[in-house]
């Protein structure tokens, strides 16, 4: 848990959420701000700023991450999907407490 992270007060429970998916490391919500009909973020339960500050201990947590994403997309009515990780302030990361973003079922105007 980190102080003021937002995505951390989302697993705490303290700031709502549309969760879709959660077990003991990972939860899964919708994107308050989605850029396609269907927009979710997986989230690691543990705070990690970003795929930058990952580490080998890190291996099986983000392996989880990414065998979510397909199973979570066709629950979600997908048949198929983008993924994204932006990293870091020039990647485009803002919310720095890592995620995938997972969109599909057509663009909205945003480019994420
Ligand atoms: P990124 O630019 O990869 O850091 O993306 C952060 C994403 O988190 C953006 O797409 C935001 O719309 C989304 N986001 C920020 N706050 C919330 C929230 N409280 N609930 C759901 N999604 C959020
Ligand atoms: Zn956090």
């Amino acid at each position: 848990m980190s102080d003021n992270c937002i995505f951390c007060k989302i697993v705490s429970g303290a700031v709502p959420s549309t969760k879709i998916y959660e077990d003991n490391d990972v939860i899964a919500f919708n994107d308050i701000r989605p850029s396609a009909s269907v927009h979710f973020l997986i989230v690691p339960k543990l705070h990690i700023d970003s795929l930058a500050s990952c580490e080998n201990e890190h291996q099986a947590l983000l392996g989880k991450m990414l065998l979510l994403a397909p199973k979570l997309a066709k629950q979600q009515g997908l048949a198929g999907f983008k993924t994204l990780i932006n990293t870091g302030v020039e990647g485009g990361q803002e919310v720095f407490h890592i995620h995938v973003h997972v969109m599909g079922g057509g663009d909205k105007s945003r480019n994420n």
